[in-house]
């Protein structure tokens, strides 16, 4: 395979053109720390990436845009063993009889199926208590920087333990980044703001919110997100054996699989 060529599903008007994945790239991209999946992705993406309109992977793709491209292209590379060979995936507790269902699943299986959903404008405009919001995806750099929160984490479950202060305020300082990654507020008046400047007038305006009101803000953004979805829906149905209720599950693909290292 030396060409691959993919509209962004985040906007369907430009268009992503990888070549081949040389020695030179594999070195590049085995020289990172191989914990940050998503700083790899990042560079993976860009060192392939050619033509005349580059698109950066970190802000101007959806993390939905990376991971749809990711799997696309390690579909042409991919031998057809690994193609065709079932995993097994396990749903722990049904939402319908609560026990546990295994099903099996090829990548071939899954293609079939899965539509990449392309849109033109990956934004939206709400309101909530009073103030006009436009949301938007999360981008390639948000990933990054959930991905560090998400190391943090970790080293301090490992050191402090999932009860401790420590663990707890970083907890909430990424739950509190990822919800203002994905809003800002539309104020016609302030137009001139820089972009940092508008970041911190978002962060004031959060956290002047009654706390009651954190919860439904969640919920709306969440639900915005529908509305502009795009790319491959990596979520399969499997229909319980037992009640036929349609229980929907996440494919457990490890994105950083797709990026052959060295
Ligand atoms: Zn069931």
């Amino acid at each position: 395979m030396s060409y691959f060529e993919e509209r962004l599903p985040s906007n369907g008007e430009r268009t992503v053109q990888l070549r081949e994945y040389r020695v030179s790239d594999a070195i590049v991209v085995s020289s990172m720390n191989p914990k940050l999946v998503e700083r790899i992705t990042s560079k993976f993406l860009s060192v392939i990436q050619t033509g005349e309109n580059i698109i950066d992977p970190k802000t101007e793709m959806t993390i939905a845009d990376r991971q749809t491209l990711l799997f696309k292209y390690a579909l042409l590379s991919l031998q057809d063993r690994t193609m065709t060979d079932q995993e097994e995936y396990t749903i722990k507790e049904c939402n319908f009889c609560g026990e546990e269902h295994k099903f099996r699943l090829s990548i071939e299986d899954f293609r079939a199926l899965a539509k990449t959903q392309i849109i033109s404008k990956a934004e939206v405009l709400t309101e909530f208590e009073g103030k006009r919001l436009l949301i938007t995806p999360l981008m390639g750099i948000h990933a990054e920087q959930l991905e560090m929160f998400e190391n943090n984490l970790k080293r301090i479950k490992e050191s402090a333990g999932e009860e401790s202060d420590q663990y707890q305020a970083e907890r909430i300082k990424r739950d509190l980044h990822k919800l203002l990654c994905q809003f800002t507020l539309v104020d016609e008046m302030e137009t001139d703001l820089s972009n940092k400047e508008k970041a911190e007038r978002d962060k004031n305006w959060l956290y002047g919110l009654p706390q009651s009101a954190l919860e439904g803000l969640m919920q709306l953004i969440m639900r915005k997100q529908e509305e502009i979805k795009h790319g491959i829906d990596f979520t399969w149905t499997y229909t319980c054996p037992k009640t036929e209720g349609q229980v929907v599950s996440l494919l457990p693909f490890r994105f950083e699989n797709f990026i052959p290292r060295i």
